[in-house]
Order: C-alpha cells, then structure tokens, then sequence
C-alpha cells in the first residue's frame, strides 16, 4: 500500500494546527479541501482511507467521472467545484457538488438560481469568487464590484452565498500574499454588516499549498490544497 499520502495527509494536520495555535484559533474552524484535480480516483481512495472526505475538482467534467468511479465503493464523500463554471454545465454541477466557489458573475448566479430552482430541494450554496490581485488572466469579481454584485445575488431564493474565494497572485515568499488574503478577509467583513438576506460569509476559501499558513493566519475558514497532499504531478 502506498503510505504517501497518509504521511502527507499528516504533514499537512500538523501544519494547521500549528497555525491555529500561533494565531488562537480552533483546528475546528479550518476545513482541508483535497484538491484532486488530474488526479486518478485510486488517489483519491487512498486519501479517503487516510481519513481525507472533502475534495475539491476544476472541471465538471472530470468529477462527474471521478465520482462515478467511486460510486460502487459507497464512501462517505463531499466535494466542491474550485474551477471556472460555464453556463451550460450549471445543471449538471449543482448535482454533483455541495459547494461552488468559483461564482463570478450575477448572470452565473441567476442559472444557478435557476436550475436549482427546479433541480435541488435545498437553496444552492454558492461562494463568490474575487480578483484581488486584478490579474487579466484569473477569474473573479474585481473587489471594487463585489458588494454590489453580491447585493443584486442576495435576491436569489435558490442560492445560499456562504462567503468568498480567492487564489491572489503566486509569491515566492507567501508572507507577500498577505494583504491580499486580508483583503479578501475585510471584503466579508464589510458584506456581513450589510446583513443581506441568503448571505452568511461563514467561510473564506483562501490558502493553497505554498501559503496556507498564512492563509489561515489571514482566517480562511477552507483551505485547498493539491500539490503538498497529492504531489507535484499528482499520483
Ligand atoms: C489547483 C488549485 C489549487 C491547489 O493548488 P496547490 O498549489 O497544488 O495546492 C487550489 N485552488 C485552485 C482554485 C486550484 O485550481
């Protein structure tokens, strides 16, 4: 049996709860996502035997293969979409995950609202994700247009904004992502005193491999990380 991903699984629980400790917090408050994008199921087995139950996928596609080859085996699973979501694969989506964290826009959230409105029993979980280093290449609300969309969405029956994501800007040194998880950290803050109806920001999806100590330190509440539990080309 390979012990590698137990041994990282780990690892990685010793780290949080070092950073819980340094800055007072509750092991408790911060949820490890898997991230098991381009990874084989029998990887994502393994972590699951190591006692890993929260995932985290890309693309739609890809989990939806993923989770049926794990069907047979029953286990007790979760997972999230982490990646860009197209319109058309809204329906499909709001089945097979229990949390979206990549909501960009108010025209995404309104199909969400849409489909879930006759797909789901229960309001759609949903977080929103921001641009906070405005990098033309990522995905994301630009932080200057987040209350006002986050408003206009708050009027959606079939969504639950549960809080907001990010992934800032790649620093070698992960002390320099710092202000923008803390920007993203202030940006709920001020969300929650607006007390809309369907928004909680209970959680802040922030913190990937190389800076989620600092992540944590910053309050991410779901912490997604790929390469330190999976390794670099995945197994
Ligand atoms: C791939 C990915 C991660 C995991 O990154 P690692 O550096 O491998 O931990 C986290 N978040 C998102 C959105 C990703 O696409």
């Amino acid at each position: 049996m390979n012990t590698t991903i137990a041994a990282r699984l780990a690892a990685i629980h010793e780290q949080i709860a070092l950073s819980c400790q340094r800055c007072g917090r509750d092991v408790a408050s911060v949820q490890l996502l898997a991230v098991s994008k381009t990874v084989a199921a029998a990887a994502v087995q393994q972590a699951a035997a190591a006692g890993q139950w929260l995932f985290g996928e890309n693309r739609v596609q890809e989990a939806a293969i993923k989770q049926s080859q794990l069907a047979s085996l029953a286990l007790p699973l979760k997972w999230h979409l982490i990646g860009p979501l197209q319109r058309n694969k809204v329906k499909q989506a709001i089945t097979l995950f229990d949390l979206i964290h990549s909501v960009d826009s108010v025209a995404l959230a309104q199909e969400i609202d849409r489909q879930a409105s006759s797909q789901r029993t229960t309001p759609m979980p949903v977080l929103v994700q921001v641009n906070v280093g405005r990098e033309p290449q990522k995905h994301g609300l630009m932080p200057e247009a987040v209350v006002a969309a986050v408003t206009a969405m708050a009027a959606l029956p079939h969504l639950a904004i549960c809080g907001l994501m990010a992934i800032p800007p790649f620093c070698d040194d992960p002390q320099q992502v710092r202000p923008w998880l803390r920007q993203l950290a202030q940006l709920a803050d001020q969300i929650d005193r607006l007390k809309l109806a369907n928004v909680a920001m209970q959680q802040l999806s922030m913190g990937m491999s190389h800076d989620f100590m600092v992540a944590i330190e910053e309050g991410a509440t779901l912490i997604r990380i790929g390469t330190a539990l999976f390794g670099p080309e995945g197994v």
